[in-house]
């Protein structure tokens, strides 16, 4: 063997004998309440299509609809001649949907999030982040070259912290150059552990001490509010939020990213987001899917599997036996099942998928090491008795 490859190999047996091994679990089927991997039919609790919509017809046929007018690609990037209109009809559509003056999707909600901040920030400026925050805002950190301040999570006496010291930085005696943006960054509802973060505390904040904010809200839109807009909606705190992201490709059932906010906001994105710019246009399919599914979850069917959605999180978290007694209604549709030990936590998802359960561990680097867990989440595709297998393939 090469030393290249000698060398890969090896890096790789250090993974291994750390429990952190991965592999790719091949999938033969659409997504939905059940899966078909190996050749067998599993119960699937460990998607994020929380509404069920991936392989919803009405999104299947706009995708094929999408392909039929305007083809499988997009040609170029969107600066070049890929504007597609379907680009421009979602992205009025999710302004609309969200309330705010303008929208901009990405391919992804991980470029959405690298494009933004990096465009924002400078290494002049400074991104505050929570602890637990997704990993395309610490790479957007990175990548920015902005200095960067880690809070404990959802802890506001520290955020406040920082905010003073920030503060300090940004109004030196001798102030001469430019002052310095403090961009504040969270996740609306945490992705590996269903909790929220105070919107309504956090805004204060940034307000008091003239930062800016930006909230994800990828786990939250299409399933919290009266309209479905997300934690912001529930919080009445949305039209004081600068950048509300969020990705196409969880509970719209789709694939991209996207960011809410003011028209120069959009504008600036469109000049300076290098993700954006510097990439093809999504495909025409993904596009039309989404269209679809804000029509959908704008309507009251979409209501109806909001609502059933969250049942089976009731459900989940009553029937499951969860090691700290939780509260009467889950908090969203994640449910960390800890664990703790690595290899536990691959030993238990192994046990539940020979049950017929389909529900992966989640190890370090996407969680803190020995915080390993299982993430159950809560979707409109199961029913009652999927939760009561679960819940009997646990406990046995
Ligand atoms: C999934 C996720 C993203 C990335 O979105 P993609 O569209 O999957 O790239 C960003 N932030 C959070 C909190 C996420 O959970």
């Amino acid at each position: 063997m090469n030393n290249f490859d000698s060398d890969l190999e090896q890096r790789l047996a250090g993974i291994q004998a750390q429990g952190l091994g991965r592999h790719l679990r091949r999938v033969d089927s659409a997504q939905g309440r059940t899966i078909e991997v190996g050749g067998r039919q599993l119960l699937n609790f460990s998607s994020n299509d929380y509404l069920g919509l991936a392989n919803h017809p009405a999104l299947r046929e706009a995708a094929q609809a999408a392909t039929g007018k305007f083809g499988a690609g997009s040609g170029a990037s969107r600066l070049i001649c890929g504007s597609l209109a379907l680009f421009h009809e979602l992205e009025e559509s999710l302004a609309a949907f969200k309330g705010t003056a303008a929208a901009l999707t990405f391919s992804t909600g991980y470029a959405t999030a690298l494009g933004t901040i990096a465009a924002l920030l400078g290494k002049e400026d400074i991104l505050v982040v929570d602890k637990l925050i997704h990993a395309s805002m610490v790479d957007a950190a990175r990548l920015s070259g902005a200095k960067l301040r880690i809070f404990a999570h959802n802890d506001l006496n520290d955020l406040e912290h920082i905010l003073k010291w920030a503060d300090g930085v940004r109004n030196p005696p001798t102030a001469a150059k430019q002052r310095p943006s403090i961009l504040i960054v969270t996740e609306s509802v945490f992705s590996m552990d269903g909790d929220l973060a105070p919107l309504r505390e956090m805004v204060e904040l940034k307000e008091r001490y003239g930062a800016w904010l930006m909230v994800d809200e990828a786990h939250a839109t299409g399933l919290f509010g009266a309209r479905r807009r997300g934690v912001g909606e529930v919080t009445g705190v949305s039209a004081r939020i600068e950048i509300q992201m969020g990705t196409l490709g969880k509970a719209f059932g789709s694939s991209g990213g996207y960011v809410c906010g003011s028209r120069p906001l959009i504008d600036y994105l469109v000049n300076r987001a290098r993700s954006f710019i510097f990439s093809t246009a999504p495909v025409p399919a993904a596009a039309g899917a989404a269209l679809q599914a804000i029509e959908l979850i704008r309507s009251a069917a979409g209501k109806l599997l909001c609502e059933q959605a969250w049942a089976r999180a009731t459900e989940l978290q009553q029937q499951l036996p969860f090691p700290a007694a939780p509260a009467a209604t889950p908090t969203s549709l994640i449910l960390p099942f800890h664990v703790g030990d690595e290899t536990a936590a691959v030993a238990l998802a192994n046990r539940l998928m020979q049950a017929g359960c389909f529900v992966p561990a989640i190890r370090y680097p996407t969680v803190a090491r020995r915080t390993a867990r299982l993430r159950f989440t809560a979707t409109a595709a199961h029913r009652f008795e999927d939760v009561t297998s679960l819940a009997s393939a646990l406990n046995s």
